[in-house]
């Protein structure tokens, strides 16, 4: 995901005892399905001692059901589309997030998922082919131009993680309309010019982020 630092340490703010399963920014419903994660990227907030993001506590004490989502994102009206990203990776919790995805569809919703792009390469199969129909944007962060660079700032679990980003991209564009890959400028050794170069080849669009914001 994209990220923002808070100024609380590790655990709820004070005053807050509730889970944040929802949270708007941007004109956008944010959703918050899992503190779980492939990666393990230095830049991150909870591997920096806070699980706070633009005051949002994004901890989760249990990891939320489908009608407790649908239920949290509320009038959709309200939004421009409803956004898988939280402090954690979505697509590893695949399930949940069609579910929820396609009980939004039928109300309408242009659905996002924020996503690290390794969600083949967990579940060990193709999985974009259920994404059709059910998400309208991926967005996919690449956040580096070679293996080398991307995986002295994202410390991924699993080898052969950025090619895995790679071969994502080209599959999920086919059932996907909008997919988007970003990368952060400002980290050392990432060449931001290179990263659009990759997005150009691959057919699909580019997006610069930039350090501690949420998008
Ligand atoms: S993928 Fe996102 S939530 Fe997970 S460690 Fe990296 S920055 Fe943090």
């Amino acid at each position: 995901m994209s990220i923002a630092t808070g100024s609380q340490s590790t655990g709820r703010p004070p005053g807050i005892d509730a889970d944040t399963l929802a949270y708007e920014l941007h004109g956008n419903c944010y959703l918050n399905i899992t503190r779980r994660c492939t990666l393990r990227c230095e830049f991150c907030p909870k591997f920096n001692g806070t699980w706070v993001v633009q005051d949002y506590d994004l901890s989760l004490g249990a990891e939320p059901d489908a009608d407790q989502l649908v239920a949290a994102v509320g009038d959709l009206a309200r939004y421009r589309e409803v956004v898988f990203c939280g402090l954690g990776e979505p697509t590893l919790r695949l399930d949940v997030l069609l579910e929820v995805a396609r009980r939004l569809k039928e109300r309408g919703a242009h659905v996002r998922i924020n996503t690290d792009g390794l969600a083949n390469l967990v579940h060990g199969r193709d999985v974009t082919t259920e994404f059709a129909g059910l998400i309208d944007s991926v967005s996919v962060s690449m956040n580096a131009q070679d293996a080398p660079t991307y995986e002295r700032h994202c410390r991924p679990k699993l080898e052969g993680a950025f090619d895995a980003i790679l071969d994502f991209v080209r599959k999920v564009k086919v059932h996907v309309p909008e997919v988007t890959l970003t990368a952060i400028d400002g980290l050392p050794g990432v060449d931001i010019d290179a990263c659009q170069r990759t997005a150009d080849e691959l057919g699909v669009s580019f997006r610069r982020r930039v350090l501690d914001v949420v998008g």
